[in-house]
């Protein structure tokens, strides 16, 4: 099996600070936030590593966890002032943890991106 960190998290092995579920996706905070909102968002089925090894059969999850964030975003009230969707993929995309994940970064205004 595939296990990883967040396997951990999603299976309640070890704790998170859960603010979000559906029955494929599970939003986590980030333990180490780069913003006052950090939200990490999951799938919860299968372990897919990095975006790199999706298949068009998971075009629908992968726009699900824009959906998830997105909805996140307007319960929470942060959805006008606007926030960033980031999705890391391997070592020149600073990726840590092998298990794909969109990072929801918000609650402040965060710089134009694109810098290194
Ligand atoms: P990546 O660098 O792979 O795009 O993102 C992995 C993220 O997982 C990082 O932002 C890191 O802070 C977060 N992270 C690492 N370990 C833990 C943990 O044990 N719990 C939580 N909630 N987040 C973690």
């Amino acid at each position: 099996m595939n296990d990883t960190l967040f396997g951990r998290i999603i299976r309640r092995e070890i704790p998170a600070a859960i603010v979000y579920e559906d029955d494929d996706i599970l939003g986590f905070k980030d333990i180490a936030p780069q913003a006052p909102v950090h939200v990490l968002f999951v799938p919860k089925g299968e372990v897919i590593p990095t975006l790199d090894d999706t298949t068009p059969e998971q075009a629908q999850l992968l726009g699900r966890l824009m959906l998830a964030a997105a909805d996140y975003a307007r319960r929470e009230g942060f959805a006008r002032d606007g926030y960033r969707v980031v999705m890391n993929c391997r070592e020149h995309g600073g990726q840590t943890v092998f298990h794909v994940h969109l990072h929801l970064l918000a609650g402040a205004p965060l710089g134009h991106f694109g810098t290194a």
